[in-house]
């Protein structure tokens, strides 16, 4: 059975790199009906954080991204972790150091001027020196020689060179697991047959794969992910404008956008295809169509690909999803007058790219807008007079509309003959007339404004930007 798992050290918020890891993770045991599991690397108290644990388990589960059973806390395996150090030891292939940080850094140094990878060759692994046990740390004893090859679902055969690992540790102390032992440790308690996780962590495998050797335990497959890239093509980090999973749920990104979006870093599917719902992401995804190369992050493709969701969706559940995103006297608003809604949401939707958007982009439908006199003026050359007489002009022609007659088309019948006619063009009527329905630049069309505004309102808004001027 295919048994898969996502295992965060809650030592920052969730973000798109661990949220995509999450989603292959997820999608590869739900196509084969295996099992997914989240587990909390916790070991680390010092880095460790409830509030971001929490944040990860909100973050997963606002995706949609269930795991099965509860989640496990690694901090409370540490018997187990604590056995197989035992265990080590008493084989011989692990062995408590005593070398100072001091000693170390010293070795550390002396290697990198001879161009050597740094590593630790310890003198301690013979019983060379004195080390009582349950001083310092404890380390690995790496007699391997040749290379450590493994086979990588994406990558095809990965090889390491043994002698460079060192004596490498894996605990600071027997109830102080170090990641290398604790993950292997937990992983074989999961029983987990595909190990899927960042590229980041391919040089951590050739560790795990002797500390397996070492306690007996069978190898899983391994697939290391492709690093996520900015649009400069480094590595993707809060320079981009990329943030944590709840920073894009706060903005207004819905989660089936997201989700959808973060299977396309790294992974696509038949020809040019690029929207999946979770099912069919679950039916198509397989973890050999991952590429090797970098996947860039592309702000603007998600922000595509969430309009295109947002405009799928049904009315009402748009409704739902951005009344939190308002406020409330806009709130009271939108639920006394269901009609005055459907309009402004046909206004704005196509418009929007995510939900928190809605407080500028409404705004002059629930609010009288401000502006500064020099917006009202079509670009310079226009005079405060010239747009005055423009505004009474449109003000008499909307007096005398029929207020059952106030459809777009008919105020566009009405208003375009003028303002076609006018020796400056069109924008010399078009432009303050949108300012002073909505105090903005761009904004859907005045016409369709000032219909769902209605002809009172209209006349108002334009008598107060006369005043302005
Ligand atoms: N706790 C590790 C991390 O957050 C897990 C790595 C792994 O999947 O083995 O990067």
């Amino acid at each position: 059975m295919i048994r898969t798992r996502f295992a965060p050290s809650p030592t920052g918020p969730l973000h798109v790199g661990g949220a995509r890891t999450a989603l292959f993770n997820f999608l590869f045991a739900r196509r084969y009906n295996g099992k997914f599991f989240l587990r909390i690397e916790d070991t680390d108290q010092e880095r460790s954080d409830p509030r971001f644990q929490e944040d990860i388990l909100n973050g997963l589960t606002w995706l949609g991204l269930n795991w099965d059973g509860q989640h496990l806390q690694q901090s409370l395996q540490t018997h187990r972790h604590r056995t197989a150090l035992e265990r080590l030891l008493a084989e011989g292939k692990a062995f408590w150091c005593a070398h100072s940080r001091e000693e170390l850094a010293v070795e550390r140094e002396a290697q990198t001027t001879r161009h050597e990878p740094p590593r630790h060759i310890c003198n301690f692994r013979d019983g060379a020196a004195d080390s009582a046990p349950g001083e310092g740390i404890i380390r690995f004893r790496n007699d391997a020689t040749g290379l450590i090859t493994f086979a990588d679902l994406i990558r095809g055969e990965v090889s390491f060179q043994a002698e460079l690992l060192g004596d490498f540790s894996v605990a600071k102390r027997l109830d102080a697991p170090l990641y290398n032992l604790a993950v292997v440790v937990d992983d074989a308690e999961l029983g987990v047959s595909h190990v899927i996780r960042g590229e980041d962590h391919i040089s951590n495998t050739p560790k795990q794969l002797l500390l397996m050797d070492a306690l007996g335990i069978a190898r899983p497959q391994y697939a290391h992910l492709p690093l996520i890239l900015g649009n400069d093509r480094s590595k993707l980090s809060k320079r981009h404008g990329a943030v944590s999973v709840n920073e894009y749920r706060q903005q207004g990104y819905l989660p089936e956008a997201l989700v959808n979006f973060m299977a396309l870093l790294g992974w696509h599917g038949e020809g040019d295809r690029e929207c999946y719902t979770k099912e069919e992401l679950i039916e198509h995804f397989d973890i050999a169509d991952v590429q090797k190369s970098g996947a860039v992050f592309d702000t603007t493709k998600l922000d595509w690909m969430n309009r295109e969701y947002l405009k799928a969706m049904p009315e009402d559940d748009f409704t739902k999803a951005v009344i939190p995103y308002m406020k409330s006297e806009w709130q009271k608003h939108v639920q006394k007058n269901p009609s005055f809604w459907s309009a402004v949401r046909a206004l704005i939707l196509p418009r929007m790219s995510v939900l928190g958007e809605i407080a500028e982009s409404a705004n002059f439908f629930f609010e009288e807008p401000y502006y500064a006199e020099e917006l009202l003026l079509w670009k310079e050359e226009q005079t405060p007079e010239n747009a005055r007489g423009h505004l009474k002009a449109l003000q008499e022609l909307l007096e005398t509309q029929p207020p059952d007659k106030f459809f777009a088309e008919d105020l566009r019948a009405r208003i375009m003959p003028y303002a076609e006619q006018q020796e400056g063009g069109r924008g010399t009527v078009l432009w303050p007339f949108r300012v002073a329905l909505t105090g903005k630049r761009a904004s859907p069309d005045p016409f369709d404004i000032a219909a769902v505004l209605g002809r009172t309102e209209v006349i108002a808004r334009i008598n107060k930007a006369i005043s302005v001027l």
